[in-house]
């Protein structure tokens, strides 16, 4: 066993995602071996991320500002929102660089198997949001059954309200992620969308 102090920071690490017991202790001893002044921009990243980094007052994407850069563009079209499970789903979005709307950010999507309801993700404030500006709605979770679970809710709850709902077109593989999928693949799934 490591003294206690090294021992607590590799079961932290462990917390992470994806994170073993071996790459814990490989991350630990390194910061551990370190020198103080390499260390310390590390430590101010930790912190400065949960001092400085919150969620955009319209979208829930990640922002430093209480609006974020998208939603404040006046560039952007408002009146397309692309609805995504994550904030990685916007970079990838983003990257594949052909979408001009503005995005809503779930924070999850609706899971029977893993008891996650509704009311636990950002899916209120999207209805309030769907005004008489609003066209379209883009339901862009992963092709998967929570993801299809999610985009039925959402179109289920839109049905009254005057925009349309479309889901990205097939072609996207079944059960793939979002953000591994190639920025072409990305960009024709968004041109092909289909209304559901
Ligand atoms: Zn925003």
């Amino acid at each position: 066993m490591y003294p206690n102090s090294l021992q607590k920071l590799i079961e932290e690490l462990k917390k992470l995602p994806g994170v073993g017991n071996k790459s814990a202790e490989r991350f630990a001893l390194d910061i551990l071996e370190r020198k103080d002044q390499d260390i310390e921009p590390l430590v101010n990243a930790l912190i400065d991320v949960h001092k400085n980094i919150i969620q955009c007052n319209v979208c829930a994407h990640y922002s430093q500002a209480e609006t974020c850069d998208i939603c404040s563009n006046p560039h952007r079209d408002h009146s397309t929102i692309c609805v995504v499970a994550s904030p990685k789903d916007v970079i990838a979005i983003e990257r594949s660089g052909q979408y001009q709307g503005v995005y809503h950010v779930l924070h999850g999507v609706i899971s029977t198997m893993r008891g996650i309801l509704p009311s636990d993700i950002n899916v209120e404030n999207l209805i309030k949001r769907c005004d008489d500006s609003v066209k379209e709605v883009i339901v862009a979770t992963n092709p998967n059954v929570e993801g299809e679970t999610t985009a039925m809710y959402i179109s289920k709850r839109l049905s009254d309200k005057a925009c349309d709902v479309t889901r990205l077109a097939s072609g996207l593989p079944m059960g793939g992620l979002l953000d591994y999928i190639d920025d072409l693949t990305l960009m024709k799934a968004i041109e092909g969308r289909k209304k559901i």
